[in-house]
């Protein structure tokens, strides 16, 4: 520790909001180059080094090779896929000084399928799986918690090439066992949710998510034994009804009435139900204009309609539009459209229907925007909505009747009690970190490449692909948040930077080099250890240190030498034990050896 590059932070750092993130700079891990931009320190980078071992030989197990690709590439390959253009502001874009394209890759799926079109060329080069671990770049929009969420990161990257589907079906699930293997190994709870397959296409898709209460992903789950990613949950529809007993739909006045909780309350004070029924949010409908961006520089105005009873989730909106990014219209965005006016809109100031609505020959929509609803506006259903007039709503409003939609949308968020899609059973929501991501990418990129092999019958077939990442970086954040308590970091052995820390109280030269013997000691047990033999440093600091950085044993060799004992302490446990000096080599090398082989065994 005396000539060790790691100085400890009392203090968090002023831009780190979760426990990770504080816990890994404080203790030297990592240090903040440029936002979502990390260095990573001698201690971060031994970490990042187990993670990465584990990940390998999980990956080698399954017959999947090491390669690795530059970061630096010429835009050809992405512009052949459509992806120069779709990944929008998240690509970093640079010039050469020849004027050339280039990018700083953000995933790899262009050049392992070239690589394999150059290497391979019949069927029996096949199956093949190939991977690299990797620096990726993307241009985040909102980078965040550290290396939760960088700009620049760390990515296990995995592509499987397959003749036909059922290959396809095998690498999948090889993968899909690794990555079980990994997590469990690494000691990170995990569910596997089924995810959106997004703009990329494909069929399978499921991520791995960690669940952690500050993690960006809302997942549910039912006892069922279904589970998946709040954007890739489908809204249960009811049957389309009939409206022969619904009354025509009426304008009725409803002043100052904004929100949807001021329209219920003025309905129930002025309008009340025929049959006693108190009107509830339930029977309005939330109407929000938006603007969508899409990756090909599109940008839309759409209203996006939902019962009153529910938010709109964001996420779920931007997922189920394919969007980059949505954001509430400005009112810049909303000029065009008379028709829209804030607090009063309903589906009949947008959509097929009205007037305003221009279509081109080529199809564009412009005048009126798109109208999307939920899945649950089915035809027939019943509903209180804004009349397009400052201070009126419409009652009595049916789809189907009264108005009509572009389309659906799944904007609605989800609710703990909401069924299933596959219907087994009311789901409970949580959240989570990704971790991973597997998917079956089908033939897209093997098509726009032109990556085909020779089947057995000569003839030749267009490859099918999978493509399978781990964010090994966001691993190490995740490992912190669910190995940490308030005095700090406290690792499993097999991924911590050192398994053993030692560390020296008092000044004499022989309890430092009593220290330092017994590390050397265990290093040739092949135990990973750091000393902590500064001279000018107090006791209580360097204890303090020990926890803050985590490691699983600590050794302290103190006063308790002169009658032939040291201590040593679990950081988990927080247990500590005196160890006659002499045993305290075999003893603690045993400890790690047992827990390393415990870790393995999955
Ligand atoms: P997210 O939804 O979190 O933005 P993604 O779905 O875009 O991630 P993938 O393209 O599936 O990410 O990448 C594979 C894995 O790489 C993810 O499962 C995640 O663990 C990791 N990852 C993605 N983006 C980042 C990032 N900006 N910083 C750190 N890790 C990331
Ligand atoms: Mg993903």
């Amino acid at each position: 520790m005396s000539t060790y590059f790691v100085r400890t932070l009392r203090e968090d750092p002023a831009d780190a909001e979760v426990a990770s993130h504080k816990l890994l700079v404080r203790a030297g891990y990592i240090r903040r180059a440029a936002p979502g931009i990390y260095t990573w320190m001698p201690l971060g980078l031994r970490m990042l080094g187990k993670v990465s071992a584990v990940v390998r030989e999980e990956m080698e197990a399954i017959g999947c090779d090491e390669v690795e690709f530059p970061a630096l590439l010429p835009s050809g390959p992405y512009e052949a896929t459509g992806r120069w253009s779709e990944y929008g502001d998240n690509l970093f874009r640079l010039k050469d000084r020849r004027g050339g394209d280039y990018l700083l890759a953000p995933t790899h799926e262009e050049m392992f399928t070239l690589l394999v079109k150059d290497m391979y060329s019949s069927y029996k080069d096949l199956p093949c799986m190939l991977y690299q671990i990797q620096t990726k770049y993307r241009d985040e929009a909102r980078p965040r918690a550290g290396v939760i969420r960088g700009r620049e990161f760390v990515m296990k990257d995995a592509y499987s090439f397959d003749i036909d589907d059922e290959g396809l079906d095998r690498s999948y699930e090889a993968q899909r066992g690794a990555y079980q293997r990994i997590f469990k190994r690494l000691g990170l709870p995990h569910v596997i949710c089924q995810a959106m397959s997004g703009p990329m296409g494909g069929s399978r898709s499921e991520e791995f998510l960690f669940p952690c209460e500050i993690g960006e992903d809302t997942f549910v789950r039912s006892a069922g034994g279904y589970a998946a990613n709040a954007e890739a949950v489908t809204t249960v529809a009811p049957e389309p009804r009939g409206w022969e007993s619904v009354p025509q739909s009426v304008k009725r006045e409803t002043p100052g009435a904004h929100t949807i909780e001021a329209v219920v309350d003025y309905s129930n004070e002025a309008y009340p139900r025929e049959d006693g029924r108190p009107w509830s949010a339930a029977d309005t409908l939330k109407a929000l204009m938006v603007t969508a961006a899409y990756g090909d520089g599109r940008r839309e105005v759409v209203l996006v309609c939902v019962p009153g009873d529910r938010d709109i989730d964001m996420k779920r909106l931007e997922a189920s539009l394919g969007a980059d990014t949505v954001d509430l219209a400005s009112p810049e965005d909303l000029a065009p459209y008379p028709s829209i006016v804030p607090g009063f809109t309903g589906p009949t100031c947008a959509g097929p229907d009205h007037p305003d609505r221009v279509v081109s020959e080529e199809g564009e929509i412009s005048g009126s925007p798109r109208l999307l609803v939920d899945p649950r506006v089915v035809d027939g259903t019943e509903w209180i909505a804004g009349a397009g007039e400052e201070g009126y709503h419409l009652y009595h409003l049916v789809a189907g009747r009264d108005f009509h939609a572009d389309g659906t949308v799944e904007a609605a968020e989800i609710r703990p009690g909401d069924p299933a899609p596959d219907g087994s059973g009311p789901l409970e929501t949580a959240r989570g970190i990704e971790i991973g991501h597997i998917f079956q990418l089908g033939r897209k990129y093997a098509k726009a490449l032109d990556l085909k092999v020779l089947d057995a019958n000569g003839k030749t077939q267009i490859v099918t692909m999978g493509s399978y990442g781990i964010g090994v970086s966001r691993v190490l954040a995740a490992l912190a948040e669910a190995n940490h308590d308030e005095k700090g970091l406290a690792w499993p052995t097999n991924v911590a930077p050192f398994h053993v820390a030692i560390v020296a109280v008092g000044k004499s030269e022989e309890l430092v080099d009593k220290a330092c013997e017994i590390g050397r000691a265990l290093e040739r047990e092949g135990v990973d250890v750091l000393v902590d033999d500064r001279k000018k440093v107090s006791a209580g600091v360097k204890f303090a240190d020990a926890e803050l950085l985590g490691m699983p044993y600590t050794i302290v060799v103190g006063r308790g030498l002169s009658n032939g004992v040291v201590e040593v302490r679990e950081r988990r446990e927080g247990t500590s034990i005196e160890v006659g000096v002499d045993d305290v080599v075999a003893h603690v090398s045993k400890r790690v050896a047992d827990d390393l082989a415990r870790s393995q065994e999955v």
